[in-house]
């Protein structure tokens, strides 16, 4: 049963019911453990699709963040140079994460409204500092944009850099990643966006750069990803397998992949025009500033000054629709329609532009 039955949170999201049924499904059975691995192959090559890479795909038990933390935590050694491109909340929590891993961290850093569109202050950064690593987010949820891949990617080869990060949480799926083509060594991502499946499940991509760098800092702790490097000979999982949550994985994957997946990218595309259009049409504001690349899986939108975030979260709850808030310094400012995976279907938009338009309707636009 939906709790709300117009859902547009930007993750988790609702979650089809044949995915559901996937996850409910019993693995407690002796015997079945042989099973895992063809389980685990099978997610693990429909991942390789969806981020189009040949690069081994880990599925680590656990949140997008496990993903964006584990990945610096094993290709990292204190000191080592690390530059970071934000232009949100996670480009910015990505650049403490590292420091607080002891790396030395220089940022290129823009306002939450921008995307990086020209590449000329990260090249200028990479030369005078050196980077071991470049970090950036694909798309950056709370501000509803999204960042190139590509031009970064071109960047690294050409100047040398070993690394490029990027967490990829809330587009892959949903729109090109293309991690071979933008030379992307580590992909980081979450299995309750666009892939439709429950939370806790993070998956990574690692290059074959990025498996050196591994060995190189050998780190061994619980959330180590060198245990992952042989898990194909040794079929020993670190922990207990999470079948149901790899299950729904798997089946999220599938769903993406059956009408193929330029069919997901257009879908995702041709929603979040129509919303945005929908969105100023009814005098309300779009966050990400006119000159930046906006997401096609999340609208981000400024909450009216007319009706505060609380009261009209509050409005719009009363008749079914859920939305979602904003983070960090956009909290109460700017409200959020998911509309990835499962969430990409266009009579749901239309309902929650319906009711969008209800609650809004006068409050007109501020500025
Ligand atoms: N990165 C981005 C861009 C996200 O949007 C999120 C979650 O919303 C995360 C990372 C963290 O994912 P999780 O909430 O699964 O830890």
């Amino acid at each position: 049963m939906d709790v709300y039955p117009i859902p547009m949170v930007p993750g988790p999201v609702k979650v089809p019911e044949e995915i559901l049924r996937v996850y409910q499904t019993n693995y407690g059975a002796p015997g079945l453990e042989a099973s895992f691995w063809d389980l685990y192959h099978e997610t693990e090559s429909r991942l390789q699709q969806i981020l189009e890479t040949r690069n081994r795909v880990v599925i680590q038990t656990g949140e997008g963040m496990l993903a964006l933390w584990t990945a610096l935590r094993s290709c990292l050694k204190p000191g080592d140079r690390v530059l970071s491109v934000a232009t949100g909340v996670f480009g910015y929590g990505i650049a403490d994460m590292a420091r607080s891993i002891g790396a030395e961290v220089m940022t290129v850093g823009l306002e939450y409204h921008e995307t990086l569109n020209d590449l000329r202050p990260v090249e200028k950064a990479v030369e005078e500092f050196n980077p071991r690593m470049i970090t950036a987010v694909h798309c950056e949820t709370p501000s509803g944009t999204l960042n190139p891949l590509d031009g970064l990617g071109k960047l690294k080869e050409a100047m040398g850099v070993p690394l490029l990060y990027a967490d990829v949480v809330s587009s892959a799926g949903g729109t090109p990643v293309r991690v071979d083509a933008c030379h992307v060594d580590l992909a980081l991502g979450g299995s309750q966006k666009c892939l439709s499946a429950p939370p806790c499940m993070a998956f990574l991509s690692i290059s074959d750069r990025a498996w050196e760098e591994i060995e190189r800092v050998d780190y061994n702790g619980y959330d180590a990803l060198k245990p992952f490097r042989r898990i194909e000979e040794t079929r020993r999982f670190p922990y207990t397998p999470y079948w149901h949550g790899v299950a729904a994985l798997n089946a999220g994957a599938a769903l993406l992949l059956a009408p193929g997946l330029d069919e997901s990218f257009n879908r995702h595309e041709s929603i979040a025009r129509h919303c945005r259009k929908a969105i100023v049409d009814m005098g309300l504001d779009l966050f990400p500033s006119p000159q930046a690349v906006p997401s096609p899986t999340v609208t981000a939108v400024r909450v009216p000054e007319t009706l505060p975030w609380e009261e009209l979260d509050r409005r719009l709850r009363q008749k079914g629709l859920v939305v979602g808030g904003s983070h960090g310094k956009l909290a109460g400012k700017v409200f959020r329609l998911g509309h990835m995976g499962s969430q990409a279907d266009t009579a749901l938009l239309e309902k929650a532009l319906t009711v969008l338009a209800d609650v809004v309707g006068g409050t007109g636009r501020q500025r």
